[in-house]
């Protein structure tokens, strides 16, 4: 994804969004909380399941962690990373989910249409050709299940 470039308001480092209970970070995505990461956070306000942490190595809205985690370094390159209000980014990662969500509703229509076409084939292999496709169509809106690409 071509970044913009980050106005280092800090607003990333200050209010990332945690589920303790699951051990899940929103941040590149949804990823998982590791032991590490876990203990340069510091919780600041908690809404329903989600708690809102500050890290401990934001100085002055930049970075003092000389062991940058790797879930950082690439911040964000997830076509579903969770910005605060007001970053840079939010129209890149923004046009970049939306074409996700474009290719999953058009792999949907392009399954109706195969699955039609599976009851009318008799040739074997083509049915299991078109059977196939509809399992890769499959996998990939599957792999986008956890940011909503069932109802999209
Ligand atoms: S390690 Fe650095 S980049 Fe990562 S959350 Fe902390 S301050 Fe931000
Ligand atoms: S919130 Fe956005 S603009 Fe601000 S420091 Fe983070 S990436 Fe940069």
């Amino acid at each position: 994804m071509d970044k913009l470039f980050c106005i280092k308001c800090g607003e990333c480092c200050r209010k990332i969004p945690v589920n303790f209970n699951r051990n899940l970070i929103y941040r590149d995505g949804i990823q998982p909380l590791t032991e590490d990461f876990k203990e340069i956070l510091s919780p600041v306000v908690k809404n329903g399941e989600i708690t809102y942490c500050i890290c401990k190595y934001l100085r002055e809205n930049l970075c003092s962690n000389p062991n940058k985690p790797e879930i950082c370094t690439n911040y964000p390159s997830s076509p579903f990373a969770y910005l605060p209000d007001g970053c840079v980014q939010a129209g890149n990662v923004f046009i970049e989910s939306e074409k996700i969500k474009q290719r999953v509703r058009k792999l949907k229509e392009e399954i109706i249409d195969y699955n039609i076409l599976v009851d009318t084939i008799s040739n074997k292999f083509e049915r299991n050709g078109l059977l196939k496709i509809i399992d890769r169509h499959k996998k990939f809106i599957e792999k986008y299940s956890e940011y909503g690409s069932n109802d999209w």
